[in-house]
């Protein structure tokens, strides 16, 4: 298999408020502009393509377009109490207490927000729509720091 293509591209990006376990300064709520890069590895098809960058572009798009602006809240951590209430959200830790509006937060089914959670979260979205491709997820919260899945 020698065929890889490549997306890394400046408006395939998010931007998200979230907070972590560790460490201390992101146990409080921050923010990041993700940067997302997708590399897609397989024989050619019929039309000499690995797959069509323009469906690839406008699928990683819908996966990454629901993060864009939101609070991201892990729905699968252990560490955090979640209730929904009307209009709103109560998200407790130990020792904090947030309440988000209903409309601002989006769920993942995760354990955490980390790059790590997250770049897998998407590899696996991905591969929802591409089965048969081996897929390479790397999340950025900077230009410098980024985590990568890959299957
Ligand atoms: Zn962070």
């Amino acid at each position: 298999m020698g065929f890889k293509v490549i997306v890394e591209s400046t408006d395939i990006k998010f931007s998200a408020s979230h907070f972590l376990k560790h460490p201390l300064q992101c146990t409080r709520l921050h923010g990041h502009n993700y940067y997302v890069y997708v590399e897609i590895s397989d024989n050619l098809d019929e039309n000499h393509f690995v797959v069509d960058f323009t469906h690839l572009k406008e699928n990683l798009r819908s996966i990454v377009k629901p993060m864009d602006h939101y609070v991201l809240i892990p729905t699968e951590s252990d560490e955090l109490e979640i209730r929904e209430e009307k209009d709103s959200v109560e998200v407790m830790t130990s020792k904090k207490r947030y309440v988000f509006p209903r409309e601002d937060i989006f769920f993942l089914p995760l354990p955490a927000t980390t790059s790590e959670l997250l770049a897998k979260y998407i590899h696996d979205k991905m591969k929802e729509i591409y089965k048969n491709k081996k897929i390479l997820v790397r999340v950025g919260e900077s230009k410098s720091t980024m985590a990568v899945f890959e299957d």
